[in-house]
C-alpha cells in the first residue's frame, strides 16, 4: 500500500496534491501540523479514499506549535468526523492508551520516530511499539548510510513472524532501500511524497516514481533484490535503466540505490540479503575481500564493477574493460594501433588492460607519474610522461581521468592541439559531450563518448542478472530521456 502524504501548505495546495497523487495513492496521510488552518471535514470528503489524521509536534520532528491539548482536540476531532487512522506518537503519553481503549471505527497507528543521531535499539523500540496495542506500528529514524536500512528490513520481519501491520522508514537519501522494498520483507505500507508541492520527510520519494519505476506495490517476499553500491550516488543512472530492463524481461526483480560509506557494515548486513549489485566509485576495489570468487580479467585488473549471487555464492566481474573498448572498436579496431590511455585509476587499468588483450600498443601517461610508471611496469605497457606527449605518435586516445566530470565541465586533460588526427575516447560520461570531446570534435578528431562505454558496461551487467541479451536502443533512449 502507498501513502502519499499530503502537507499543503495551505487547503488549496493540499487540495491539489490529493488530486495529482489519486491515481498513485492508496490512501492518504493528512499532515494536520504541516497545512495551515485545516479544514478535516473538507480534505476528507475530497479524499475519496481512506486516510490518515497526523499532528506531529515539534518533539517528534513535525510542524506543530500549539499545545498537547489543542493537538489531541485536532486528532479527536478528526476521529468524529470518521477519518480511517489515526497516527499518535508513542511518546505522547497516557493519551496514546486512550486512543488504542476508545477506538471504534478509527484505527490507531502508533509512530517512533527517532531524532538524528540518537541509538536506538530494534528490539527495545518494537517491543515498545507493540506493548500498546495498536493496529499498527510505525518506526522512522534517520538513515546516514545505506546499510542502516538493515534496521528496518529486521523489524518488518520481527512484525510478520507475529502478523502485526508494521511501518519502518530509514529517513534519508540513505534509506531510499527501506521505503522500495517494504513488501519485500513484510511491510504493511510505505509513504510517499505527493506528485505535487515538496516532500514531509527526508528521502521521501513520490508515488508515481515508487509505483512505475520500482512496482514497489508489487513486489512479493521471493522478488530479487539488485542494485548499485558507491558513494555518491546522485548522478547515478542505474535504476533507470536496469528496473524497465527486469519489467522487458518478465523478471520479479527490483534496482535500488544504495550509498554506501561503512562497506563492512552494509556487506554484512544488507548485502546479504541481495542477489546482485553494481559497484563503483570508491568501492570497485575493496569488495573485491567479500566474494567467494572474482574473474580472473577482474582480479588481474584489481576492480570488480560487478556482483551476482550464484547458489548463495557472491561472484565479481568486471564489465567497465569490454564495455570501453567495445565503444571504441565500434569506431576503430584497436589491433595494430597506438592507444594513448590517460590516467592510472580503476577505468585506465580496466581499458589499458582490455587493448593490450585486443592487440594494441598501449601508452599510458598520468597526472603522478609514479602510478603511470608502475602500472606500465605490471601490465607491460610503454610509459610516457606528459611532457613526451607532444613527440609521441599516438593513433587513439582514451581518457580515464575524471577530468572534465560535472562539475568542472570546463576542464580538458589534454590540449587542444594534441587530438588533431587521432580517435578520442573520454570514459567521462557526464556530460556525454566533455570539453576534451567538444575539442577533439572542433579540430576534426573521430570522437567516442563515455555514454557508449556505460551502455555497453550496463547491457552485460543485465545480462549476467536477467540471462536475457539486454537491447541496447531501448537502453540508449531511457538515458538519453534521464
Ligand atoms: P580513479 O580510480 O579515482 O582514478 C582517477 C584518475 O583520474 C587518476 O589517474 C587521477 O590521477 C586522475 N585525475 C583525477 N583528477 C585529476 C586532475 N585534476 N588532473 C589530472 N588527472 C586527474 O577513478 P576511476 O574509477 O578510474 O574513474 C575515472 C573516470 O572514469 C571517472 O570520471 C568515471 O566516471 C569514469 N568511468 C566511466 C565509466 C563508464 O561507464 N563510462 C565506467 C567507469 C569509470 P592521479 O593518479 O594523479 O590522482
Amino acid at each position: 500500500m502507498i501513502i502519499v502524504s499530503i502537507i499543503g501548505p495551505t487547503m488549496n495546495d493540499a487540495l491539489g496534491q490529493m488530486k495529482a497523487s489519486r491515481r498513485y495513492a492508496d490512501m492518504l496521510e493528512l499532515r494536520l501540523d504541516m497545512i495551515a488552518d485545516p479544514n478535516i471535514s473538507t480534505l476528507l470528503s475530497s479524499a475519496k479514499m481512506p486516510c490518515i489524521a497526523t499532528c506531529r509536534p515539534e518533539w517528534e520532528g513535525g510542524s506543530f506549535k500549539g499545545s498537547e491539548a489543542q493537538r489531541i482536540e485536532i486528532l479527536e476531532a478528526a476521529s468524529l468526523i470518521g477519518v480511517e487512522y489515526v497516527d499518535i506518537e508513542l511518546n505522547a503519553g497516557d493519551v496514546v492508551q486512550e486512543f488504542v481503549r476508545r477506538r471504534k471505527e478509527t484505527r490507531v497507528i502508533v509512530s517512533l520516530h527517532v531524532i538524528e543521531g540518537a541509538l536506538f535499539s530494534i528490539d527495545k523500540a518494537y517491543k515498545a511499539l507493540t506493548s500498546v496495542g495498536a493496529d499498527v506500528v510505525k518506526l522512522a529514524y534517520e538513515a546516514e548510510d545505506a546499510g542502516e536500512n538493515i534496521l528496518a528490513f529486521e523489524f518488518l520481519e520481527k512484525a510478520k513472524q507475529q502478523r502485526l501491520k508494521a511501518v519502518a522508514i530509514a529517513m534519508g537519501e540513505a534509506g531510499e532501500a527501506s521505503r522500495l522494498l517494504y513488501k519485500k520483507f513484510g511491510g504493511w505500507a510505505t509513504y510517499a511524497a505527493a506528485e505535487t508541492g515538496s516532500i514531509a520527510a527526508l528521502g521521501q520519494i513520490s508515488g508515481s516514481v515508487l509505483k512505475k519505476l520500482y512496482r514497489a506495490d508489487s513486489l512479493k517476499p521471493q522478488t530479487r533484490v539488485f542494485g548499485v553500491i558507491g558513494n555518491p550516488l546522485k548522478q547515478s543512472k542505474g535504476t533507470h535503466l536496469h528496473n524497465p530492463l527486469f519489467q522487458k524481461a518478465k523478471m520479479d526483480a527490483v534496482y535500488c540505490k544504495f550509498p554506501v560509506a561503512d562497506l563492512d557494515a552494509f556487506m554484512n548486513g544488507v548485502g546479504t540479503r541481495l542477489d546482485g549489485f553494481s559497484v563503483t566509485i570508491p568501492h570497485k576495489q575493496n569488495i573485491m575481500k567479500y566474494l567467494d570468487e572474482i574473474d580472473p580479467v577482474a582480479k588481474t585488473i584489481g576492480a570488480v564493477n560487478t556482483v551476482v549471487r550464484r547458489k548463495n555464492k557472491l561472484y565479481g566481474t568486471n564489465t567497465d574493460a569490454p564495455g570501453a573498448l567495445d565503444a571504441i572498436e565500434a569506431v576503430q579496431p584497436v589491433k595494430g594501433k597506438r592507444v594513448l590511455v590517460v590516467g592510472a585509476g580503476g577505468a585506465a587499468r580496466a581499458i589499458a588492460y582490455e587493448a593490450k588483450q585486443r592487440g594494441a600498443h598501449v601508452l599510458i601517461v598520468n597526472r603522478t607519474d609514479k602510478k603511470a610508471q608502475v602500472l606500465a611496469k605490471e601490465f607491460g605497457l610503454e610509459y610516457v610522461s606528459l611532457k613526451q606527449l607532444e613527440r609521441t605518435e599516438i593513433d587513439i586516445i582514451a581518457n580515464a581521468t575524471s577530468v572534465g566530470m560535472v562539475p568542472d565541465v570546463n576542464e580538458s586533460p589534454l590540449p587542444k592541439a594534441l587530438l588533431k588526427g587521432k580517435v578520442v575516447f573520454d570514459a567521462v560520461y557526464n556530460p556525454p559531450l566533455t570539453k576534451l570531446l567538444q575539442d577533439a570534435k572542433s579540430v576534426g578528431a573521430k570522437t567516442i563518448s563515455g555514454t557508449e562505454m556505460y551502455l555497453n558496461q550496463a547491457a552485460m551487467q543485465s545480462v549476467l542478472y536477467t540471462g536475457k541479451k539486454a537491447d541496447k536502443k531501448f537502453m540508449k533512449r531511457i538515458l538519453m530521456a534521464v
